[in-house]
């Protein structure tokens, strides 16, 4: 039997890059998922057959999650599984910075995630399980240059999966985030910012000397969304090569 048969998965930002490859994954393992994203994403869930649908979603609107979570229950049932995925990252060194940029960063860092949390958790009581996996990143575990409000926003991320697991665990809900070193998206790949020389130099940055592939993390994503995890909670998984384990 596949590892995540009979649940429902909502997946935020799952147009392209790390959350298409986790849809792929969860629908793989026996899944019904919906990818949501700012980004137009009809084309790839037909792609993904029948047990995949795509809703357009802005994680910053309250309304969104609503509709969002409304519909999804519509078609397929309560939602076992949320993968807070959608992110943007910028860099801006300390002489440049602007409050737009900062708010922008935890309107959607921040807020969308603390929205998906709080609106998709009824839906889990219905289900009666459910598991919250919020996508926060190295920079939710120490700081980076040029990336302050980045950093802010997935510490922000790390610390309110902590009292999601805290409020929603009698409910048999966990919550977990997983914090992914350089992996090889649009936003590391795309980044006007980041130049070939640079993903290389990232690259040399671990122990494994290259950066992940985004199936890496959707194996983990894989794991903390299926029963096998069903004693974890509250906890912190770091998925990055070993870049941060040296002193
Ligand atoms: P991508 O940029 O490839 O995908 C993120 C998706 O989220 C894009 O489609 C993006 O659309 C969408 N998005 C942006 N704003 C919103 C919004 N307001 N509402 C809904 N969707 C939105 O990124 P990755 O796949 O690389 O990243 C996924 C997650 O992983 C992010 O949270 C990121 O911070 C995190 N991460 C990524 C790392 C990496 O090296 N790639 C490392 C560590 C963490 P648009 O293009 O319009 O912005």
């Amino acid at each position: 039997m596949a590892r995540v048969t009979g649940k429902v998965a909502l997946i935020t930002g799952g147009a392209r890059g790390m959350g298409l490859s986790h849809a792929e994954l969860l629908l793989k393992e026996g899944a019904k998922v919906v990818i949501t994203d700012i980004l137009d994403g009809a084309k790839e869930a037909e792609r993904l057959g029948d047990h995949c649908l795509y809703f357009k979603h802005d994680v910053t609107k309250r309304e969104d999650w609503e509709r969002v979570v409304a519909e999804t229950e519509k078609a397929f049932g309560p939602i076992n599984i949320l993968v807070n995925n959608a992110g943007i990252a910028g860099f801006a060194p300390w002489d440049s910075r602007t409050d737009e940029d900062y708010e922008r960063h935890y309107k959607i860092n921040q807020l969308g995630v603390y929205l998906g949390i709080q609106i998709t958790a009824p839906s889990m009581m219905k289900a009666k399980s459910g598991s919250i996996i919020n996508i926060s990143s190295i920079a939710g575990m120490g700081g980076s240059m040029g990336l302050m409000a980045y950093t802010a926003t997935k510490f922000a991320v790390r610390g309110m999966t902590k009292v999601a697991a805290l409020d929603y665990g009698s409910f048999n809900i966990r919550s977990n985030s997983i914090h992914p070193g350089v992996i090889a998206t649009p936003m590391t790949l795309d980044n006007p910012n980041v130049d070939k020389a640079m993903v290389d130099a990232m690259a040399q940055n671990n122990p494994l000397g290259r950066i992940g592939d985004p199936v890496e993390v959707s194996n983990l994503v894989l794991f903390l969304g299926s029963d096998e995890s069903s004693f974890m909670t509250g906890s912190e998984f770091v998925i990055d090569g070993g870049q941060i384990c040296k002193i």
